[in-house]
């Protein structure tokens, strides 16, 4: 089933300590609010407004580059004022269910997004919880002695928090102005709601102060499994005045011959992600008797691994791919394919490798009747 989210991303995080605001820092190499982003993603959402503080636009679009159904919402004062920024934002309509995810947790499980968003439907609201472990203990600033206080019945609320939209919207509008609520069950709470307990998860810990940064990226690293594809392609050459290579078109006096536009350097590096993935190759997902994919642009098929890999909270960490042809010269154009696939991926140029080399005139390639590419592609999966 659909629904829609919103991640509050909009606090200045001081108690964190000095730094980036806490939901642009990094886990294992990946933004903190990006974690919660690809999880609700690959949960299914439709939308996802990510309320953001105002001016933060294009450090979001950096830390959410390559992913899809996104858009931000400049932030209020209070979270609360972020959250109403967050519902105007949505287009969804009064009876979906709505996520509410705090960016600073950022091991949100698919499957819990998704158990969230029926109960949604269900009850009046949703949220995980954990039950107390510790003992509880009271002591007030004035020092009165030390007691115990009763953990029955006391549970620890999580995000996401999922409700119908014109639930959550009847019960903003009907809470008093001045009051400060500590999330959202809270006010449909007040406004009479009933809301339904799910299972929470110890790894969806709020990162808070310094040390808990250490504990996640423990966490993060132990949870993250690399898998490596690589993959080759071939195309012969054919009159024509240009071959597509890497995205990039090269002024050539031939042209390669395929059913797509023979990009092989894209199609070598196509397959060496699906190969990451366990996801069979480019032939499976655009079949060459499809003639929908005729003369096609290669960067669909990259474009179309790449998503599978976010769909299963993945990314692709780095990529190489290596040229073997006589000519045309590749050198002069490397920088260039190097930024387009960058570009075509949402990765970082130091992540991207665009290698050349001949065959001493030996072999197809050095006899100059086609052109050849390897690729390898590491990729990071949630273990
Ligand atoms: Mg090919």
């Amino acid at each position: 089933m659909g629904f829609s989210a919103i991640i509050v991303a909009a606090g200045s995080g001081q108690r964190a300590g000095p730094g980036a605001a806490k939901q642009w820092r990094t886990l294992a190499g990946k933004p903190v609010a990006r974690w919660s982003l690809e999880a609700l993603l690959a949960a299914g959402a439709q939308e996802v407004v990510v309320v953001i503080p105002p001016g933060h636009e294009s450090t979001a679009a950096e830390a959410f580059a390559g992913l899809n159904n996104w858009i931000t919402a400049p932030g209020g004062d209070q979270r609360h004022d972020s959250v109403l920024a967050g519902i105007s934002a949505l287009t969804c309509g009064a009876r979906d269910a709505v996520l509410i995810h705090d960016a600073a947790r950022p091991f949100l499980k698919p499957a819990l997004a998704r158990e969230l968003a029926e109960a949604a439907l269900e009850h009046d609201g949703a949220l995980p919880a954990l039950p107390m472990a510790d003992t509880l203990k009271r002591q007030t600033p004035g020092g009165s002695p030390l007691s115990t206080a009763s953990r029955e019945g006391l549970w620890r609320a999580q995000t996401p928090q999922a409700f119908r939209r014109e639930v959550l919207e009847a019960a903003y509008a009907a809470w008093p102005n001045g009051e400060i609520p500590t999330d959202d069950a809270s006010v449909v709470e007040r406004a009479g709601g009933r809301i339904h307990l799910e299972a929470g998860d110890p790894r969806l810990m709020k990162l808070t102060y310094p040390e808990d940064f250490e504990m996640a990226e423990a966490l993060a690293g132990a949870a993250r499994v690399t898998r490596v594809g690589m993959g080759f392609d071939a195309h012969r050459f054919g009159p024509g005045d240009g071959v597509w290579l890497c995205g990039v078109k090269i002024p050539h006096g031939q042209t390669l011959i395929g059913h797509s536009d023979a990009d092989a350097g894209l199609h070598a590096l196509t397959d060496a992600i699906l190969g990451a993935i366990g996801e069979g190759d480019i032939g499976d997902h655009f079949p060459p008797t499809d003639l929908q994919w005729r003369g096609a642009a290669s960067s669909v098929f990259l474009k179309h691994a790449a998503a599978l890999v976010a769909a299963k909270g993945g990314r692709v960490v780095n990529l190489d791919v290596t040229l073997i042809c006589e000519r045309p010269k590749i050198k002069p154009h490397r920088e260039a394919m190097r930024e387009s696939l960058a570009g075509l991926l949402g990765l970082p140029l130091s992540a991207v490798s665009v290698k050349a080399t001949t065959t001493e005139a030996m072999g197809f390639t050095g006899r100059e009747e086609g052109l050849a590419a390897q690729a390898i592609a590491t990729v990071e999966l949630p273990g």
